[in-house]
């Protein structure tokens, strides 16, 4: 099954979404912050160009979060159930053009595993990365995991912001 045109929402179904694009990369992330707001282990994310994910049903309310980079996030949560579907954080100068997709909110979370696990310095004890997992201590160069396309676009971006 293709990521494309997949969709998922929150879990009193009011709000849902599709994806039309591969994903620029999946984060698994362990750090302290995403393990407080999401009550769990780690958060499984992943960053698609904001456009390539359309709401096509109901509406989110956006909350302001702390994240690691002391930047904050904005959380889009469901008005009426309150869970989280996707965030924008503060993406090393981009703001608002990624939306980091909640993968445990698709309808099919299989479809897109994680392909970097970054903040494992402090990742919980009991969790084991499987051998052939790609993982940083915090977080990777953007040129060694992204790939050309999408690094073009982000650089494209970021112009636009410095502009
Ligand atoms: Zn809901
Ligand atoms: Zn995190």
């Amino acid at each position: 099954m293709s990521i494309l045109n997949s969709e998922g929402g929150c879990s009193c179904g009011y709000v849902r979404y599709r994806e039309i694009s591969e994903p620029c990369v999946v984060h698994c992330c362990h750090c302290s912050v995403c393990q407080r707001q999401t009550g769990s282990a780690f958060v499984i994310n992943a960053l698609f160009w904001a456009e390539h994910v359309e709401l096509i049903q109901g509406e989110v309310v956006e909350f302001l979060a702390p994240s690691p980079s002391g930047k904050g996030q904005k959380i889009a949560r469901c008005p009426k159930c309150s869970v989280a579907v996707w965030s924008n954080y503060y993406m090393g100068g981009i703001k608002d053009g990624i939306r980091f997709i909640r993968v445990g909110t698709m309808d099919n979370p299989n479809l897109l595993p994680p392909d970097v696990h970054i903040f494992t310095t402090t990742k919980q004890d009991w969790v084991v990365l499987p051998k052939a997992a790609t993982a940083v201590d915090v977080f990777y160069d953007y040129e060694d995991v992204w790939s050309k396309v999408n690094l073009q676009r982000r650089n494209e971006l970021l112009n636009q912001i410095l502009e």
